[in-house]
């Protein structure tokens, strides 16, 4: 099986490392899986990490200058802009040594003759739809479909720019991504059957194709659940990370938003007021990725009090739901500043080397929502379960009310 990257993965990980990483790199190293990237895409993710970079240095140095003047003391900020090319540089060179480690083969875009992009851009077709946008994707695609043999009995694109190559279906199992027409004829003049599927982020891959191939390690789960593994107590270690763990919830307000069913921008400039956990932590798989190496799968619930812009859709849809409290700040012509309350279910990987005794990392998002408890207001994390997770009320699966209209009927 062949996974390729797009951009969105690295973006979201620039040093490719922590528990989905070292589940992939498992994968590889056993012959599972190979990895492959285009090089536009390394150029993309080194422009991303400098913009990046340029960003947060100026806000230190504002920062600093403040904190300064306040103490009357200059501290002089860690980074400068002169050294700005040569930290982009040495970023490059430890992006393509850790790319080599996890053995990625490169698509080069150089051999793409431009008369290719002219006439899929002429032609309209995807990515081009008009308006010139689509040139990168296109480099992409082509660099896919002229630097991959087909060889493969499977191929996946991992791209966070789901919409532009791809539409959403509804899946019993959470949202599944289908390529649009037009690849798919690419796909079918290249690759004979070899079947090329999308997913939207290492999580989601890694939880459809590589943690199933793991062996679970049933002892060190029951430890964990007895709270009895040497080093490691969930409920602590979730007390120390919450902080960080909620700070980076706060930056993936769009996650947060597909996660309640909108579209990117629906719900925006999110901040955490307070957070606190509403439910014990779960663990839902413990798996064994070397003699070592474990990785944990674990979920819980957390009620946020978050001030945020909702827009017109995203507001009428929230406030219709009883369990979450909207008060607004100001009306605008398009939506609101509001602060609401809202239980959220948060899901963590945690990677954990029980030998040494210390987690290496964990990596964390919003957990799979498909509504509320009307009960306890709990967020339903299952759609194949009768009753509510929490509470354990029955939500589903009981007759009464169709018997009894059954039997009216039947007296008629
Ligand atoms: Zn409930």
């Amino acid at each position: 099986m062949l996974v390729i990257f797009d951009s969105t993965v690295i973006v979201a990980n620039l040093h490719l490392v922590g528990p989905n990483f070292s589940v992939l790199l498992g994968a590889i190293n056993e012959g599972v899986i190979e990895l492959a990237v285009p090089t536009i895409v390394i150029e993309e993710v080194v422009n991303k990490f400098k913009e990046k970079l340029i960003k947060n240095i100026k806000s230190g140095q504002d920062a600093l200058k403040e904190v300064s003047s306040l103490i009357r003391h200059e501290t002089p900020f860690p980074v400068s802009h002169e050294e700005l090319d040569s930290i982009v540089d040495h970023y490059k060179t430890n992006l393509i040594d850790r790319l080599s480690e996890l053995r990625a083969i490169m698509l080069p875009y150089d051999n793409i003759p431009h008369s290719a992009i002219v006439a899929r851009s002429l032609d309209r077709r995807k990515p081009f739809s008009g308006g010139g946008k689509g040139y990168r994707d296109a480099l992409l695609w082509e660099s896919i479909l002229r630097g991959i043999d087909d060889k493969y009995e499977k191929i996946v694109l991992i791209s966070g720019n789901t919409s532009d190559f791809g539409k959403k279906e509804v899946h019993p199992k959470g949202p599944h991504y289908e390529f649009h027409e037009d690849y798919q004829d690419d796909i079918t003049n290249n690759f004979n059957s070899c079947p090329i599927s999308l997913c939207k982020d290492l999580e989601s891959f890694n939880q459809k194709y590589t943690f199933p191939n793991l062996s679970q390690a049933v002892q060190i789960r029951l430890d964990l659940e007895k709270d009895t593994l040497e080093g490691l107590i969930l409920k602590d270690w979730l007390d120390d990370k919450l902080n960080d763990i909620a700070f980076s919830l706060q930056k993936s307000e769009e996650s947060l938003a597909e996660s309640l069913g909108f579209e990117p921008g629906d719900i925006s400039n999110l901040f955490f007021i307070h957070y606190s956990l509403v439910s014990p932590i779960k663990i839902d798989n413990v798996y064994k990725l070397t003699d070592n190496i474990i990785v944990i799968e674990c979920d819980f619930v957390c009620q946020f009090l978050t001030h945020c812009y909702l827009n017109k859709t995203a507001f009428f849809k929230l406030s219709q739901i009883k369990s979450i409290t909207i008060n607004v700040n100001e009306w605008h012509d398009e939506g609101a500043w509001v602060d609401m309350f809202i239980n959220l279910p948060i899901q963590v990987i945690i990677e954990y080397n029980i030998t040494e005794k210390h987690h290496a990392d964990y990596s964390v998002s919003y957990g799979a929502l498909y509504g509320w408890c009307p009960t306890c207001g709990l967020p339903v994390i299952s759609n194949t379960s009768d009753h509510c997770l929490f509470c354990m009320s029955k939500l589903f699966g009981f007759r009464g009310r169709y018997l009894d209209f059954a039997e009216e009927n039947d007296s008629v």
